[in-house]
Formats: C-alpha cells, sequence, structure tokens
C-alpha cells in the first residue's frame, strides 16, 4: 500500500485518533469505576460502623464493656464475613479488635490506628502487605457515658481490585478489537468516498489536446468533489476553446498564405523568363524564388498539422497492404535517390495488411525516405523494410547518413525543431517533416521511435497494429 496515498494517511489519522480517544476513555471509565466501587464499599462500612455505635456502644455505660466483644461477634462475625472491626477507647486501648478473616487477606494487627482528634466520621485507605483496606471510622461518645470511642470497620480492597483488573482485560482485548474494526471500516469508507478521485484521475490521464471535447465523470454526490469535477470539465471546456481557436488560427492563416505564395511564384518564375535580365537580377530571382519555395513548404506543412490536429486524417480510413505502399513511395522517390546514386533497398513481407488512410501514410513514408535520402551522402544505402511482428506491422527506414546527436533525438518530433539549423536550411528543411509524421502515427494508432548513430546512420521505426479481419472500424 503506498504510504503517500490519501487514505491511507486519513485510516492512519483516524486510527491515532480513535487510538487515543479509546485509551483515553478506557482509563477515565477505569477510574471513575474505581471511585465509584471504593465509595459504595466505604458508604456500607460507614453504615455498619453507626449501626455498631448506634446499638451496641450507646448500650456500655449500662453493660460495661464487657460485654462488646461477644455481642460484635454475634451480630457481626467479623471474620467470618471478612471483614475488620476494631472499637478502640479515647485513650488508645483496643477495646475490641476483631481476627484474621476467613480469606486470610489483611493482617487486623497490622492495620495502624488512625489519630481521631476530629470528630466527624471519615476514611482512610490503609496500605498492608496482603493489598489495601477500606476503613471507614466513627467517633462516638455513648450518652450518659464519659469514654469517646471509635468504631471502626473495614474491608479489603482485593475485590474491587480484582474487578478492574478484569475490567481492564476486557478494555485490552476489547480496545484493539473495536480499533480494528473502526480502521476497517474507516478504511472502506475513505476508500469508497475517494473512488471518484480515482476515476477523475484516470480519466484526466486519457486526455489530450486530441480528445479535448471528453469529459471528466461527475460525481453527483453533491459534496466538493462534484463542484471539483464540474470546475475542471469548466476549465478543460475553456482550454478546448482557446486551443481550438489557435488551431483554427494556423490553419486560417496558413491557408490566407498559399494563394499569395503561389501569385508570388509565379510572377517570380514569369519574371526569370525574360531574357534581358542581367545576371545578376537573375540570381536574386533564383534565390528568392527558393524561399518562396520554402515559405511554400512551410505553409503545407502547417495547413498538413493543422488538418491532422483537426481530426481530418480520419475521414478516409481503409484497409490496405503497408508493403506494397511502401514499395511503390520508394520506387517514386528513386529518381531523388538516383540524383546522389544512393541506393533505396526496399524489403517488403507479403500481405502487411493494416488499416488508416492511405495518403496520410504514404506521406509517412515520403518524409522519412526523404529525410533518409537528404541525409545520407552521395553513394549511401537506405534500407526500406515492411514486416509482420506478432500482431503488428513494422516498417523501418535506415540509412547511412550523419545520423543525429543522442541530445537531440528527444526533440526531433517538435515542429520546427531542427538538429543544426544551418545543415537543415541548406538541404531546405523546416523542421515539420517529422511532426507530420508523428501526428500521423498518432491519429493511427501507430507508435514511432528514431535510434541514430551519428556519423553512422539513423533508425526510424514505425509499429502499427495488423488490421483484424473483421470490417474496417474508424477509430473513435
Ligand atoms: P526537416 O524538414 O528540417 O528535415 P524534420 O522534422 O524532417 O525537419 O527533421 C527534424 C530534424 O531531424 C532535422 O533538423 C534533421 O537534422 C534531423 N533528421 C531527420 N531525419 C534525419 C535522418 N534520417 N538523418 C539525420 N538527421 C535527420
Amino acid at each position: 500500500m503506498n504510504s503517500r496515498s490519501l487514505s491511507f494517511r486519513l485510516v492512519t489519522w483516524y486510527a491515532g485518533l480513535l487510538t487515543v480517544v479509546f485509551v483515553l476513555l478506557g482509563a477515565l471509565t477505569l477510574l471513575f469505576l474505581r471511585n465509584y466501587l471504593e465509595a459504595n464499599l466505604l458508604d456500607i462500612q460507614a453504615r455498619r460502623a453507626r449501626q455498631i455505635a448506634d446499638t451496641l456502644l450507646a448500650a456500655v455505660p449500662r453493660t460495661g464493656e464487657g460485654a462488646l466483644a461477644r455481642q460484635v461477634e454475634e451480630l457481626y462475625s467479623p471474620e467470618a464475613n471478612d471483614r475488620l472491626i476494631r472499637i478502640t477507647r479515647g485513650d488508645g486501648h483496643v477495646v475490641y479488635a476483631s481476627q484474621r478473616p476467613k480469606d486470610n487477606n489483611f493482617d487486623p494487627g497490622q492495620v495502624p490506628l488512625p489519630s481521631w482528634s476530629r470528630s466527624g466520621e471519615f476514611s482512610r485507605k490503609a496500605l498492608l502487605p496482603g493489598g489495601a483496606l477500606l476503613v471507614a471510622a466513627l467517633p462516638y461518645t455513648p450518652a450518659g457515658g464519659s469514654e469517646r470511642y471509635l468504631v471502626e470497620v473495614g474491608v479489603s480492597n482485593s475485590p474491587t481490585e480484582g474487578t478492574l483488573r478484569q475490567v481492564l482485560l476486557m478494555m485490552a482485548i476489547g480496545l484493539p478489537v473495536a480499533l480494528g474494526v473502526a480502521v476497517m471500516g474507516g478504511f472502506v469508507l475513505v476508500r469508497r468516498a475517494l473512488r471518484p478521485v480515482e476515476q477523475l484521475g484516470r480519466k484526466a490521464e486519457e486526455i489530450t489536446q486530441h480528445n479535448l471535447s471528453e469529459r471528466l465523470p461527475v460525481v453527483q454526490t453533491g459534496d466538493e468533489l462534484e463542484r471539483l469535477s464540474i470546475s475542471l470539465n469548466h476549465m478543460i471546456s475553456r482550454l478546448e476553446g482557446s486551443i481550438e481557436s489557435s488551431k483554427q488560427f494556423v490553419a486560417d492563416a496558413s491557408h490566407e498564405l498559399r494563394t499569395p505564395l503561389t501569385v508570388l511564384r509565379g510572377e517570380l518564375e514569369a519574371l526569370a523568363q525574360d531574357g534581358q535580365l542581367r545576371s545578376q537580377t537573375r540570381e536574386s530571382l533564383g534565390s528568392m524564388l527558393e524561399e518562396v519555395d520554402r515559405l511554400a513548404e512551410v505553409v503545407e506543412g502547417l495547413l498538413a498539422l493543422s488538418r491532422l490536429d483537426a481530426g481530418e486524417s480520419r475521414a478516409h480510413w481503409v484497409r490496405f497492404d503497408l508493403a506494397e505502399l511502401a514499395a511503390s513511395t520508394a520506387d517514386q522517390m528513386s529518381l531523388l535517390a538516383e540524383d546522389k546514386s544512393i541506393r533505396v533497398v526496399c524489403e517488403a513481407a507479403a500481405d502487411v495488411i493494416v488499416e488508416g488512410d492511405q495518403a496520410r501514410m504514404k506521406q509517412v513514408v515520403v518524409n522519412l525516405l526523404d529525410n533518409a535520402i537528404k541525409y545520407t551522402p552521395n553513394g549511401g544505402k537506405v534500407r526500406l523494410k515492411i514486416t509482420r511482428e506478432g500482431t503488428d506491422a513494422l516498417l523501418e527506414i535506415a540509412d547511412e547518413g550523419i545520423g543525429i546527436p543522442q541530445q537531440a533525438l528527444p526533440h526531433v518530433f517538435k515542429r520546427f525543431y531542427r538538429v543544426d539549423g544551418s545543415r537543415s536550411r541548406e538541404q531546405g528543411g523546416a523542421g515539420l517533416g517529422l511532426s507530420i509524421v508523428e501526428s500521423i502515427c498518432s491519429a493511427h494508432g501507430a507508435q514511432v521511435e528514431v535510434t541514430s548513430i551519428p556519423g553512422k546512420g539513423s533508425l526510424f521505426r514505425i509499429r502499427q497494429s495488423l488490421a483484424n479481419n473483421s470490417t474496417v472500424h474508424a477509430p473513435p
């Protein structure tokens, strides 16, 4: 599990807080329970002390202290009831003290005598080796008598401690179980609450400039997530609008530039026909024509890219043999290669059937072959290979040219990127050829990649799924 995920952090915090709350609650419960049980026990002992005072001590002036011990034994049987009863006279003489209790929980001889100068009843907890003893004490002076007595009734605190220990044990077992159930429940709830976030993230990953018309799923929960998905969709709409208008601008601008450039070219060609021109003017006209051609190429490239961005290439999808298309294109371009005495070797497997726009895929082969021929020195070799690999068609164009430096490889498919402005410009490139290749490939669901060794040559590889045997289906 990812320890930085929101669900993990929320559940960890929740578990931590819950543990603190449970422990505090448990400690308070134990504290209150102990106080309650002890107060209850002391209350019972105090009532018994009052009984002894009111019934037995009250009669002492008449009957004397001698009968006291027997009466206490008879009426209260302290040993059998595991209780301490002690009656002490004001001068410190113990008139009666019960013996060891039956359960042997304490030794009455070890219970210290309290100082009892105070007059009201009081209680205390005497700590003895066997455990604590809760003792209620009542100073009493019988009516008609001159002596003051202290009646003490005590009981061992061990049963209370035992009860508390049992409650503690129950808590020690019950709290982790309750905590575990609460944490698991919390985890399930958090996961459920965050599921829409995962869906939003997944969908957002899928949205690129090519499918900006798609929207994120709106979770109908009425909470922050619903508002977030609506806000993100509004943002995508705004982005779509501005990207569309900039695409439209490029398309319109390149379209508008096309005609004046054609006219300009025509005019310049017509001017160049003039036989009376000075050679210097003719040269200038020649270089102007070259520049106009380059400009026209850029405009055509931009137009092609803006149409591809608009998804135009998806309109004419058919099944065709990629090997056949590549071989015939190479054949058509052989003149260009012959000019530089470059040998184009074509190795084509049979029946490499793919789906797509044939004209666009031809453009891919043209652009790649054109580059391969352009950047290969005279007398070199360009190899074109079309094979099938599993369910894919593989188109490879390898040359023995100048190659592409390693640091330039990630950029060559970017618009207007040229490895070396001077060398490309000399050859007439504007840095749009490979961008067009990439756009066409991505519109066809194909991947294009390049490997190159400077000075040795480059290899462009395109991988496209073979058409399956069913009917042609245009991509969404
Ligand atoms: P251009 O039209 O300027 O050639 P591309 O988009 O076709 O633009 O290519 C981009 C850059 O990649 C070019 O500047 C060129 O230097 C380099 N490049 C493309 N293909 C090859 C190749 N086969 N061999 C060497 N360099 C190449």
